[in-house]
């Protein structure tokens, strides 16, 4: 996590509310921009209630701006995977009731300026809740992560974000050793599933705070 200067921080904030704005036109129910990672805090703990079970996939963005022990301050039952107390066993159960939770909260590998956010999963949980899901969904988003077309958006999705993830689950893929994705083939590929999602799906109540600093990978 870290701030971005003035200027970048202005520029930021230009390009981080016309974003918002196409993103209510595509469908979002709300989108706000926030310039640090302490407002983006409060503007979640604003729009999740107290008490509601909440679902949190593998995502280092959620972690990285406290919103893990907020919900626990807001007595919300909180269904994550990356629980240390977790068996192999009860791995599929997780997963399962972190998708069927009251709200999915995530962040995105990668957003385009004209709204569309794209995803890689090697499971498939993520990319499924994100798509579709019985619960509300909310994407919290760096600017870092905004490219300006859906090529950069792919490429910043396989070349960066997934990379540095490789890195941080200790994977021994090619990018581990390269920094940038070569389309391999080994066993521990995580690179399974691509969502790119164009518009919000027909059902679904989803909100978006993206944030003027650099959150995640
Ligand atoms: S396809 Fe392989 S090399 Fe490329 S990012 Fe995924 S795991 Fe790394």
């Amino acid at each position: 996590m870290g701030s971005f200067d003035a200027p970048m921080q202005a520029a930021n904030g230009a390009l981080g509310r016309k974003i918002t704005e196409t993103l209510v036109a595509n469908g979002y129910k709300t989108a706000q921009y926030v310039d640090t990672a302490g407002e983006a805090l409060f503007a979640a703990a604003s729009l999740i209630p107290d008490g509601v079970s909440v679902g949190v996939p593998g995502t280092v963005t959620i972690r990285d701006i406290g919103l893990m022990e907020k919900l626990s301050e807001k007595k919300c039952r909180i269904f994550h995977h990356w629980d240390p107390k977790l068996t192999p066993k009860g791995r599929p159960k997780r997963l399962h009731d972190e998708n069927a939770a009251d709200w999915f909260v995530t962040s995105s590998n990668a957003l385009t300026v004209d709204g569309k956010m794209v995803n890689i999963d090697g499971t498939g949980n993520r990319v499924a809740a994100m798509a579709w899901g019985v619960g509300k969904v909310l994407f919290i988003i760096g600017m870092n992560k905004v490219e300006r077309d859906l090529d950069r958006a792919l490429a910043r999705a396989r070349n960066t974000a997934t990379p540095a993830n490789t890195i941080r689950v200790g994977m021994t893929t090619p990018c581990v050793k390269l920094g940038y994705c070569v389309d391999c083939n080994a066993p521990e590929r995580s690179c399974r599933a691509i969502l790119i999602l164009e518009r919000v799906p027909f059902g679904r109540e989803a909100h978006v705070i993206l944030v003027g600093e650099n959150l995640g990978y």
